[in-house]
């Protein structure tokens, strides 16, 4: 299937687009579709979130329906504004346009009002007990919950109290409001949930106005109702909920408006990655990683650094599609698509990753020409540039060997390579130092073999074609070699993450270019030739860095 470069993605519905379908048939009208993504700002998001982003914003697409981003900014401790810019700034790199920006702490003073009313309707209450005591009254999967000796408080006094407690009037930990379900319901979180808790922390949007803070399932559906989103599509974990969050709804003083439906799909799970925001901070605060933006890590921002096009991600997601049963996709597919976006794109530069040097005993001493060179074969409108030719070259150490076998198809002695958008070689002999490492290559090229001349001698054809830079012009580039920041495919399967790291995930190497590469500004994305696919990451006072998006070929194919 990779090798297939016309991937066509499929047109079938999927069974999230089935269930609006249905619903349009029985009476839901199309006006009335809304989406949402909702992500919390407590850290970058991943390539799992692309998933999610792509759901919501192409349903909006194909219904003309709107879609909302959602801060779902319910807990100050781990949140910051940081986050939130991060975050909406990876949604328009993506492509996609929100309708409107919302923040469940936008809905703070609703939420504290719809509270008061479950309180009124005997459906809510104080507990003033520990939260550890709480935690044990819970019950197992197979053993009913117990009672809290507050669950019949009467209604006045915790209406005081959860007053009191936005009020400012109580510690942290000394009262909670409960909503009042069932102790021992089948379904563990309707036993009594926590709707709020007091917290003393300063929220990133509402300063010190709150000492009490609503939990996520509390917040998250009755966001959506006021928003009047359709369908609020999560995922899988989030199942179980499903049941208190249309509880939570059923218990809102209007009832006659339409309710949100959430439906759940199964996450985005990739080879030789880790997903979970908590995952991702461990290894920052562990130093294997230099932030949240760092090219090795799956978020958009350390893609974006890796060079990863926008259109790369949303083909591969797409490819993995929307179904209900978890699986694990291999990260080789996300670099097809990167690689087959950045084909299309990159203009082609030599650069030597190791170089020797290659002298050419029957080319001038002095002298120089300029030879021509297309860009980018893909796309004529990139032109073409000329590079330098001389006696004094590098190439790649990997592209010579002294003596070699039929299937090596570089340069050997005695046999001949093209040398790229120049002339055929052949290798004489070679110079190597005491340890036995090659220094020179020494060779002889052919005069009348010059690519794109016309002569019968130039279309000979000889098994391999090498790149090489001209030494006197090349200038030092810095090149950050990345690959995978894991050697197992499933690094969550070690009890200790760090013990599944690639240790030579990063490598700072200097290459030898031609001038052209002078010509790239930061962000610009460029294959080096025969190796692989790069990214300016800075190019200041001359000098110049790449980040490595991704190889040519694979290197981890079993
Ligand atoms: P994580 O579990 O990775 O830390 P999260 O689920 O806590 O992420 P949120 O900010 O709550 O992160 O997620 C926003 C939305 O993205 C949610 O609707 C969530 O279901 C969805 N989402 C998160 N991870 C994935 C994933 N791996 N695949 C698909 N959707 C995801
Ligand atoms: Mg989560």
């Amino acid at each position: 299937m990779l090798q297939n470069k016309n991937i066509i993605l499929s047109n079938y519905k999927n069974f999230i687009e089935q269930i609006i379908e249905e619903d349009l048939k029985k009476g839901y009208k199309r006006d009335e579709l809304c989406f949402r993504f909702p992500p919390e700002p407590n850290g970058y998001l991943h390539i799992g979130h692309v998933k999610a982003i792509t759901l919501n914003f192409e349903l909006g697409k194909q219904y003309n329906a709107p879609v909302n981003l959602r801060f779902d900014d319910t807990n100050p401790v781990k949140e910051n504004s940081h986050f939130v810019n991060e975050i909406k700034n990876n949604i328009k790199w993506l492509g996609y346009k929100w309708s409107k920006i919302c923040y469940a702490s936008d809905y703070f003073e609703q939420l504290y009002k719809w509270a008061h009313h479950l309180i009124l309707n005997d459906k809510a209450y104080i507990d003033s007990q520990a939260s550890e005591q709480i935690a044990l009254q819970k019950g197992t999967p197979t053993n009913p919950g117990t009672n809290s000796p507050f669950r019949n408080r009467p209604q006045e006094e915790s209406t005081r109290l959860f007053t009191e407690m936005r009020d400012g009037k109580h510690k942290e930990g000394s009262h909670v409001l409960r909503a009042k379900i069932k102790m021992d319901s089948q379904n563990m979180l309707m036993r009594d949930p926590v709707m709020y808790r007091i917290l003393y922390k300063d929220h990133h949007r509402t300063g010190s106005n709150w000492c009490i803070y609503p939990m996520y399932d509390w917040a998250h559906g009755e966001s959506d109702y006021i928003e009047k989103i359709s369908h609020s599509l999560c995922t899988l974990e989030f199942k179980p909920h499903r049941d208190l969050y249309e509880w939570f709804l059923d218990q809102l003083p209007k009832k006659n408006k339409k309710k949100p439906k959430q439906r759940e799909f199964a996450r985005l799970n990739m080879s030789y990655t880790v997903m979970s925001k908590r995952k991702l901070s461990y290894l920052i605060e562990n130093k294997i990683v230099s932030s949240w933006d760092d090219p090795r890590m799956p978020t958009i921002s350390g893609m974006i650094k890796r060079g990863y096009p926008a259109q790369a991600l949303i083909n591969f997601v797409k490819k993995a599609g929307i179904a209900k049963r978890e699986n694990t996709i291999d990260v080789s597919l996300l670099e097809f698509f990167v690689k087959e976006e950045l084909n299309k794109t990159c203009p082609r530069v030599m650069v030597v990753t190791d170089a020797i040097k290659l002298i050419i005993i029957n080319y001038p001493e002095g002298k120089h020409e300029m030879l021509e060179a297309i860009n980018n074969p893909e796309d004529e409108h990139q032109g073409k540039r000329e590079i330098v030719f001389s006696r004094h070259l590098y190439i790649e150490r990997e592209d010579f060997r002294e003596t070699a076998n039929r299937k090596f198809f570089r340069l050997a002695i005695g046999k001949e390579v093209r040398l790229k958008n120049a002339y055929i070689i052949k290798a004489e002999k070679c110079i190597k130092n005491e340890n036995g490492d090659v220094l020179e290559v020494h060779c002889t090229y052919d005069p009348k073999s010059k690519s794109g001349s016309n002569s019968e001698e130039s279309q000979r054809k000889v098994k391999g074609t090498i790149h090489w830079v001209d030494i006197n012009s090349s200038i030092d580039v810095k090149i950050n070699e990345y690959d995978r920041l894991f050697l197992k495919e499933k690094p969550e399967e070690n009890d200790d993450l760090l013990k599944s790291i690639n240790k030579d995930s990063k490598k700072l190497i200097i290459g030898k270019s031609e001038k052209f590469s002078l010509s790239f500004t930061k962000g610009q994305k460029v294959q080096f030739q025969r190796k692989g696919y790069y990214i300016v990451d800075e190019n200041q006072h001359g000098i110049i860095s790449f980040n490595k998006t991704v190889g040519l070929r694979d290197g981890w194919k079993k």
